[in-house]
């Protein structure tokens, strides 16, 4: 990292605020893209979460709670493929997290990240019944999803996941689709797809790469995305794109949800099928074993990893930003980009993103759209035009 603390902001700590829960380690296909089996170590862990292993993250996620009187506390149950855990699991666990909300007065809500090829009737009845809200990633139509996603024959898998994406929204579960931006195609083929599936709320993630590559550029990709989302939500809002939301959001001075986008600490952990406790899940994407810490859930309540020093470094680097980034007049709003994204061999997380020119045009181009034709409604029915309240 810089030496240089002059322009370093303080966050003040907060406990974990939610949970990356690992319970399946191997996948049943097979992306180009994967982050996640780019790290040999997964492959090292138990395939599915064990029963004891549960118990004990159960007991944890208790504790936590109560320690820190938490009102909620997000867990997003992923893998590898988490569907391969099985659907008897997911009634467990969603029925044990309950009990604990009923004890503690602590909101649990459940999400599931899947590539949606395992769903049936059964899947569909477990997550209506149990509120576990569904990402499904689809990389939109056909001809861009199957490029990458693939079975481990080499076909396509779009057919099984539209299919998927399809049998969710028809029913009362909170679905968004996950889809990778691939820019050699124009953003309008992934919107005219999603809202042919009556997918409403989805994201366009930025694809995954650490400053030793060469990625191509995005920005033309998002000033579209961002011209769909105007035209989608002109009069009423319509279509939730979570990256437009977020940047939307980091701009006008407040904080993104997500952790992509805007400057603040990423304060998330990861519980493996083991119960090994790991820092950031896709700072794997820096090398094999780059997340492994020597904590546990065994051992070590949740909150312990805040001591880890690979944990603590990953915490620190998303918000102690480059020299760049803190001269930025999108700083705040950028945040020096996605974590991963600023990863170099050479100088660690102390780099702009690889996407650096992309992310100051993509906010340089919001910023003047806003500022021009949107305004903010007061209470007293008055309005404050968008260019002050950025000013
Ligand atoms: S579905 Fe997810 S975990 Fe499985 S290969 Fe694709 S990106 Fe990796
Ligand atoms: S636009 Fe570039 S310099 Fe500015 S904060 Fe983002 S990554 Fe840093």
């Amino acid at each position: 990292m810089s030496g240089d603390n002059s322009d370093r902001v303080d966050f003040q700590d907060q406990p974990i605020t939610q949970l990356l829960v690992k319970v399946a380690t191997r996948c049943n296909i097979d992306c180009d893209y994967c982050y996640w089996f780019r790290d040999a170590s997964v492959y090292s862990k138990p395939k599915l979460m064990s029963p004891d292993v549960q118990h004990r993250l159960l007991q944890r996620i208790e504790e936590h709670v109560v320690t820190y009187s938490l009102v909620d506390f997000p867990i997003i149950l992923h893998g590898g493929e988490p569907l391969l855990w099985g659907v008897a699991n997911f009634h467990r666990f969603a029925e044990a997290c309950d009990a604990i909300s009923s004890r503690t007065g602590c909101d649990i809500p459940i999400a599931v990240t899947t590539n949606g090829v395992l769903i049936d009737d059964e899947w569909l009845t477990c997550f209506e019944a149990r509120n576990i809200s569904v990402a499904i990633s689809i990389d939109g139509p056909a001809h861009i999803h199957d490029l990458h996603r693939k079975t481990f024959q080499g076909t396509g898998t779009h057919a099984a996941v539209e299919r998927a994406a399809r049998m969710l929204v028809s029913r009362n579960i909170g679905v968004i689709a996950l889809a990778v931006c691939n820019p050699a195609y124009a953003p309008r083929h992934y919107a005219d797809f999603f809202a042919a599936c009556g997918i409403s709320n989805y994201d366009i993630m930025i694809p995954d790469a650490t400053v030793d590559e060469r990625p191509p550029s995005i920005a033309a990709f998002y000033k579209g995305l961002f011209d769909l989302w105007l035209e989608a939500n002109r009069t009423t809002p319509t279509t939730d794109i979570r990256i437009i939301s977020d940047m939307i959001t980091a701009l006008l001075g407040n904080n993104s949800p997500t952790e992509g986008v805007g400057h603040k600490p990423v304060e998330l952990c990861t519980v493996m099928t083991d119960g090994s406790v790991e820092a950031h899940d896709v700072l794997r994407i820096a090398g094999d074993g780059y997340t492994s810490t020597h904590f546990n859930i065994f051992d070590h309540a949740i909150d312990e990893i805040r001591k880890e020093p690979r944990w603590k470094a990953a915490r620190d680097a998303s918000i102690n930003l480059c020299a760049k980034c803190r001269q930025c007049k999108f700083m705040n709003a950028c945040g020096g980009g996605y974590l991963p994204h600023r990863f170099s061999k050479t100088n660690g997380y102390d780099n702009p993103s690889v996407y650096c020119d992309d992310l100051y045009s993509m906010f340089e181009n919001m910023q003047s759209i806003l500022e021009s034709h949107l305004y903010v409604s007061k209470p007293d029915g008055g309005r404050v035009n968008v260019h002050d309240t950025l000013a």
